[in-house]
Order: structure tokens, then C-alpha cells, then sequence
């Protein structure tokens, strides 16, 4: 099969597609020398779904998480418009959408679908890096690939180098254990650097808005990535509802994959920032009857800092 007529197929669905033969990727892959799957099938789809940019501020009650979780789930969407593709089709694939070991900015670069910004992101000349990516394994023999230009770069910006709050980013590259989108979503005590560098209830937008290969990108192009409501997480669901309850309520959230207790963990640092106590004696609660270690060291070294506001 020719790769433009699998991209023609997906380009129905999707806003950027590119096909690469998977040895191509494995070969790139293991000059990188990442620890990579080997791919189940022999033709690579590369996809990227555009979403929209948002700004919301945290209040004393409700804390927000990066605005690419606003919307419905953005994994189940993705998934959704491969599998619809797919149906129609006599092959066998495998599809992975972010939470999987394959390296899809890498297979997003081969394909075309953008330059690796300094970042670390995927930016596209249309989207800018606000693009979801996913990959589908296909099982068919490519007469040939679909790639898709790209003749961009960051060239001499270093403007999220400078940008980036944990000084994660250099010319050299990215140092992941730095970064607040890294540690906000691991399940681990924070270190006091971290508690004060969190500020985000999920995740950390800086280096992609103020990118300057992101003016005027992150339209709303996608039904699916309309707010939901659920944007703001009130703190007191965090504190008060049990996990199944949360889960009823935010289950649908891209946030919410992680789990209750890290956002519990992360908005601790959020009412540290504001001075605000009104939670403490659901913090102190939670303390008693949370199991997460992590969770609990954390919570104790915070809530003794919180304590101290309430005679302000
Ligand atoms: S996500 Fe935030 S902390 Fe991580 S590199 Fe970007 S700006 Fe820095
Ligand atoms: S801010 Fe500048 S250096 Fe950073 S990704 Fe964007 S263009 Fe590249």
C-alpha cells in the first residue's frame, strides 16, 4: 500500500498525518539509545490532533491543572478517531496514545509533523506544539512513505530556555528530573525546591506559551476539547469526596489518569502559595487516613507551614 492513500484514510480524522515505514523509526530510534518496544507491525501512522489554548487562574477554592487536560479525555479521543479509521479497514494495528514505551515526538519529527523545539515539544507551522500526537502500527507492507515538510526551527530563540521557571531547558537540552511537569505528575514526596517551583494543580504550560512559534495558535477546532465545566477542581472535592466519588465526578478529565492523591499533593502546594488555611483540618484528615507515603510526608511538612497562617 502506498503511504498516502493510509494518510488520506486518517487525514478524515485527523489534522496532520504522516506514514513511515516502522524500521526507519526503530533504526533512528536506537541511535537515541532508548529502550523502545519493537514495533508489532511494519507501517507507522503518525498523528496529530490539534487543541485549543486556554487561561484560567486559581481561586481560593477551586485550582486548575494545564489547560491541555481541559475538555474531554484527550487519550479516549484520540483512541476513538484511530479505532473509527481503522474499523473499516483489513488490517490488524496497535495504536498508543502518550501513555505507552514508543517515542512519538520522535516518529512525529520522521513523519514531518513538525520540528523538536528546545522545548521538547512537536511544533507544527499551523498548530504551533499545541497538537495531540498518537501512532498506529499498521499491518501492511509500505510501497512508499508519506512525510510531510518541515523547514522550520528554533534557530537563535532561546525564549523558554530563559522562560522555564525550574531551569529545566538549555541549549544542550532537557533535564526531566527538573522539570515541574515531571515531578507534579510522579508519585513521590516533594523536596522543598519543588514545593516552592509547583504551580500547577497538573502539569506546567510555560515553555509553550511563551513560545513565540505559538502567537495566534491554539484555536478551537475540535468539538471534544470544548470546556467541560470540570476545569477548575474544587479543593474541597479533593479533600472531601472519596476516590470512586472524585473518579465519578472528574473521571473523564486527562488530569484525573494519575489518580486523586497527586492532585491532592500538588493543590497543597497551591494553598501554601496563597497563605490560605481554610483547608487545614481536611489536610490533617487526609493525613490520618491516606496510605500513599509520599502523600503523607509531604502533607505533614505543609500543613505545619499552613498552621502557621491561621493566627494571621
Ligand atoms: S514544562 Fe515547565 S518546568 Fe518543564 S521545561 Fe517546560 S517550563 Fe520548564
Ligand atoms: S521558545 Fe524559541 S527556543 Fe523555545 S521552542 Fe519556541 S522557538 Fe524554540
Amino acid at each position: 500500500m502506498k503511504g498516502q492513500t493510509l494518510a488520506e484514510l486518517f487525514e478524515r480524522s485527523f489534522d496532520l498525518v504522516g506514514v513511515i515505514r516502522a524500521d526507519r523509526y526503530m533504526s533512528e530510534a536506537a541511535k537515541s539509545q532508548k529502550a523502545i518496544p519493537n514495533p508489532p507491525y511494519p507501517a507507522m501512522v503518525v498523528l496529530g490532533l490539534a487543541y485549543p489554548k486556554r487561561e484560567l487562574n486559581h481561586s481560593k477554592t477551586h485550582l486548575v491543572p494545564s489547560f491541555y487536560t481541559f475538555g474531554n479525555d484527550y487519550h479516549l479521543i484520540l483512541h476513538n478517531r484511530i479505532d473509527n479509521v481503522m474499523k473499516d479497514l483489513p488490517y490488524a494495528y496497535w495504536a498508543g496514545v502518550d501513555n505507552h514505551q514508543h517515542d512519538e515526538r520522535l516518529a512525529a519529527r520522521l513523519a514531518g509533523l513538525g520540528f523538536f523545539g528546545k522545548n521538547q515539544l512537536i511544533i507544527n507551522e499551523i498548530y504551533g506544539s499545541y497538537i495531540f500526537l498518537a501512532i498506529a502500527f499498521v499491518d501492511v507492507s509500505l510501497e512508499s512513505e508519506h512525510i510531510l515538510g518541515v523547514n522550520d526551527g528554533c534557530g537563535g530563540c532561546s525564549v523558554c530556555i530563559k522562560a522555564c521557571p525550574a531551569n529545566a531547558l538549555s541549549e544542550q537540552g532537557y533535564e526531566q528530573e527538573r522539570c515541574i511537569s515531571h515531578f507534579n505528575q510522579s508519585k513521590q514526596p516533594l523536596t522543598d525546591r519543588e514545593i516552592r517551583l509547583n504551580h500547577s494543580l497538573f502539569g506546567c504550560d510555560v515553555c509553550q506559551v511563551v513560545c513565540p512559534k505559538n502567537k495566534e495558535k491554539g484555536k478551537l477546532t475540535h468539538p471534544e476539547f470544548k470546556s467541560s465545566g470540570k476545569e477548575k477542581v474544587a479543593v474541597d472535592d479533593l479533600f472531601k469526596l472519596s476516590n470512586s466519588a472524585f473518579n465519578d465526578k472528574y473521571g473523564d478529565m486527562a488530569y484525573a489518569w494519575r489518580g486523586k492523591t497527586i492532585l491532592m499533593r500538588n493543590a497543597l502546594t497551591l494553598l501554601l502559595k496563597q497563605k490560605n488555611p481554610q483547608y487545614n483540618d481536611l489536610i490533617e484528615q487526609s493525613i490520618k487516613t491516606h496510605q500513599a507515603s509520599w502523600y503523607v510526608k509531604t502533607a505533614k511538612k505543609i500543613l505545619r507551614k499552613l498552621r502557621t497562617y491561621e493566627k494571621l
